[in-house]
């Protein structure tokens, strides 16, 4: 099988290369298995990043109904790129109906200009392959829907040309195509088939790359959003994944609630409309199981399918089956749960599961059909109602501007004095990415009672993109929802708060009524960021651990350390397992990670894929099994007796608290989540600055808060000197330390506030946290430990406690 592949994909290769050219019409337009050497979704195979291109530049090669566009780097170097497609004359004409849709985008026109324009106009619809790698059938099936809309001459397919651009990008993260369909590759036909990716599947983040769509941390976020918000705007966003509801074989909306007030009802409407469209003609083409309304919400902002709602866009993501890789899987039926995660049935009819999927066979192949059929009926919907949509998206834009005018808010303004004007340079670039307009007073202007300067950035209400604009610089309030009344909390889809000044200590002034101050528009160029000890002090040898169980706290990490170019090296099990560490480190990070996922790691021997007989067995390479291990635990402890420092993020300082003994407990370890929960919520600290770890703080910080720890400290016995290995935890003494600052060489750096401590999100049980310790530092033996008890570089986001980190990587010079 594989040497036979192999083969193919050389010709191949050759073959395309040699054909990409310009179109010459009479070519034929080739069908994907021509390039690849199988059908697109064939049992054991994977096209990889490179067969894909090849494939695409074919087809550009073959027909003048399609054009590619490059749209930008990945993180590991690769060229990013879209395939515009629609009929001959419409891409003749492409410069004409983007100017159109970026004249309903900006929301000026009258409405009589905006129907005269929407009649005129193409319905803009972007596809894609999907940004989760291991979410195989994304990337593989974007192929074949091409093919179809380029070649097929049904009505359907021809009113689908004749009235939509479909900007399709192939492949959204083709770093992670290749991490996963090269381990792929290499396993197939092995005891490991089915074996686990060992890393993130991106230069960075993996799964997190669909978190970031507020932020546009990530390169490949930025290269999308310059093409959703800036260049095309399209009406409707299909984003595809895999990962719903077992049993279902399709998750498709209508969403589950809570929806966020700031998305507009038209907007909601469509996404109703468009997932009829899909879970109809799933039905009519006899592709049974899905389902709708469970999981999946419209409350937060920042994924590939939501942040576009703040945009007055129509977003769409589905959720096909996956069993592991091109791997078939069956499924007995006997073995099927009776019911889903949340009681409903999984076996008989209702109302947004009318066709339960019964078990049997489950191919790539499958996953890859229903995908096309939800792309057809996505198409078909923007083609048949194009106007409407067109209209509908002018209509929102246009609304959002005239309410901006009527105040509450009128503006926000960014003041120039501000604590960190980094942190206030890198919002203002994060809001520019995704589209807001940004301006700056032409001269001095009164507001709110206070005078500002020329040249003050003012962010107006009035504008077509306000509910992003607004959703993002209020704090949230989360509905207190329950799986059932007085039950347990019904868990969001992720996180609740996220409001841009508060996690990245970022003063803005909101103004409710206007003032007529002339302005211009203004450009933000990114700052450049950099981290600089204090004096006396320097930056230490930093090792950052990173488990072979992909770790995204870990690539956070790394991505904030190549930001701010400080230099680490990262460290695998099998390193700190090795010893000797304080030889070539000062610094040691810990990212969150679990105790036991710490310890373990992968775990040795095989599992069963599914339960019952028909079950694949799963096996890890034998390099990647085990985890740090009591080895590894006492090489730490080493470590910071002679000297080093530890950094335990968030749930990693378990690890240290158990194993060393340490005189710290999480007083919210063993809570149930009716007494206690915060599943990501901005919470407000206190901060004593005066400390080496918390320099360059605010007093009042805020704290990135996602089901962490708080925790109570206390004197270790003073006649026994400091803490030593004991392997147990400590029991805690009547009298623990609360307040802020140095007890005994124990720094309390931050504690939650004992008043009010939500600011933004959702926060059950608040009297367990208040006034408890957020982070602090202890010695041990000649060394030091420092535990953040919070998300203090969550994803790249909250820049008020990125010092803490940074200041915890120092050391002094003469150390
Ligand atoms: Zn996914």
């Amino acid at each position: 099988m594989f040497s036979l592949r192999r083969t193919y994909l050389l010709v191949v290769l050759v073959c395309a290369s040699l054909a990409a050219a310009s179109p010459r019409p009479g070519n034929a337009v080739p069908g994907p298995e021509s390039v690849f050497g199988f059908k697109p979704g064939a049992d054991f195979h994977l096209a990889d990043y490179e067969l894909i291109s090849k494939y695409f530049q074919a087809l550009a090669a073959s027909t003048p109904r399609i054009q590619l566009q490059d749209i930008g780097p990945t993180g590991y170097g690769k060229r990013m790129f879209i395939a515009v497609i629609s009929s001959e004359e419409n891409l003749r004409n492409l410069g004409k109906y983007k100017g159109i849709v970026q004249q309903l985008a900006a929301g000026k026109i009258e409405e009589e200009t905006a129907r005269k324009l929407s009649e005129e106009g193409k319905a803009v619809v972007w596809i894609d392959g999907g940004l989760h790698a291991t979410e195989v059938a994304g990337a593989q099936h974007t192929p074949e829907i091409a093919y179809r809309i380029l070649t097929e001459e049904t009505p359907e397919v021809q009113r689908i040309r004749a009235n939509v651009i479909l900007v399709l990008c192939p492949v959204i993260n083709p770093d992670g195509l290749d991490i996963v369909a090269h381990w792929y590759d290499k396993n197939v036909n092995t005891p490991y088939e089915l074996a686990p990716v060992v890393q993130l599947w991106n230069k960075y983040v993996g799964h997190d790359n669909n978190r970031d769509w507020y932020m546009f941390n990530q390169i490949e976020s930025r290269d999308v959003a310059h093409v959703l918000y800036q260049e095309w705007f399209p009406q409707i966003i299909y984003n595809q994944h895999q990962s719903g509801p077992f049993p279902s074989r399709i998750f498709v909306p209508p969403f589950d609630d809570p929806m966020n007030p700031d998305i507009p009802a038209e907007v909601i409407r469509g996404v109703n409309l468009v997932g009829d469209a899909i879970t109809r003609r799933l039905d009519a083409e006899n592709k049974i199981g899905a389902v709708s309304r469970m999981g999946f919400d419209a409350w937060w902002n920042g994924g590939m399918r939501t942040a576009p709602y703040y945009h007055n866009m129509v977003g769409i993501l589905t959720e096909t089956a996956l069993f592991d890789y091109a791997t078939p899987g069956y499924y007995p039926p006997k073995s099927l749960p009776k019911a889903f995660a949340n009681g409903l049935s999984a076996k008989e009819s209702s109302m947004f599961y009318p066709s339960p999927w019964q078990g049997g066979w489950w191919r790539l192949r499958d996953a890859v059909d229903y995908m096309v059929t939800g792309d057809m009926a996505v198409l078909d919907i923007a083609a048949r109602r194009k106007e409407q949509w067109l209209f509908d998206f002018w209509k929102m834009c246009h609304r959002e501007i005239a309410s901006g005018e009527m105040g509450a808010p009128y503006e926000y303004i960014v003041p120039n004095e501000q604590h960190d004007p980094t942190a206030a340079e890198d919002m203002l670039f994060a809001l520019q990415l995704g589209g807001v307009q940004i301006q700056a007073a032409a001269s001095s202007f009164t507001a709110n009672g206070t005078a500002y300067p020329a040249g003050t950035v003012i962010l107006p209400a009035s504008q077509p993109f306000r509910p992003y604009l607004i959703d993002l610089m209020e704090p949230q309030h989360y509905p207190d929802l329950r799986v059932y009344p007085g039950g347990p909390p019904k868990r969001p889809y992720d996180m609740t708060g996220w409001t841009l000044p508060l996690q990245m200590g970022v003063k803005v002034i909101r103004v409710n009524q206007g003032a007529d101050v002339a302005s211009r528009p203004h450009i933000v160029i990114e700052p450049a960021h950099r981290f600089t000890p204090p004096p006396g002090m320097k930056l230490g040898r930093v090792g950052l651990y990173e488990s072979w169980q992909p770790n995204m706290d870990a690539g956070w990490t790394k991505w904030l350390f190549d930001r701010y170019a400080i230099s680490y090296q990262v460290l695998h099990d099998a390193d700190i397992r090795a010893g000797g560490l304080r030889d070539r480190f000062d610094v040691i990070v810990l990212p969150t990670q679990s105790e036991p996922g710490m310890l373990q790691g992968w775990q040795p021997g095989t599992r069963q894929s599914f339960e019952g007989e028909y079950g694949q067995p799963v096996t890890q390479r034998p390099e990647y099994v085990g985890g740090l291990g009591l080895a590894g635990v006492s090489s730490l402890q080493q470590f910071a007796e002679t000297g080093g420092q530890l950094v335990a993020l968030d749930e990693a300082s378990q690890l240290l608290i158990h194993a060393f003994g340490l005189p710290v407990k999480n007083v919210l370890a063993g809570l149930s989540n009716t007494a206690f929960y915060a599943p990501g919520s901005l919470l407000r600290i206190d901060v004593d600055p005066n400390l080496p770890e918390t320099r360059g703080m605010e007093r009042d910080s805020v704290a990135f808060f996602v089901n962490s720890e708080a925790f109570d400290v206390w004197n270790p016995n003073p006649l026994a000197g400091p803490p030593r290995f004991t392997g147990k935890e400590q029991a805690v003494p009547e009298n623990p330390f609360e307040e802020l600052g140095e007890h005994q060489g124990i720094r309390v750096l931050a504690k939650y506030a004992k008043a009010q401590p939500l600011l933004s999100g959702w926060l059950l049980g608040e009297q367990h946290l208040q006034g408890k310790v957020a982070a602090v530092s202890v010695p041990f033996g000649k060394g030091r430990i420092v535990l953040i008890g919070f998300r203090c570089q969550f994803r790249g986001q909250p820049e008020n406690t990125f010092p803490l980190l940074f200041n915890s990587l120092v050391v002094p010079a003469g150390n």
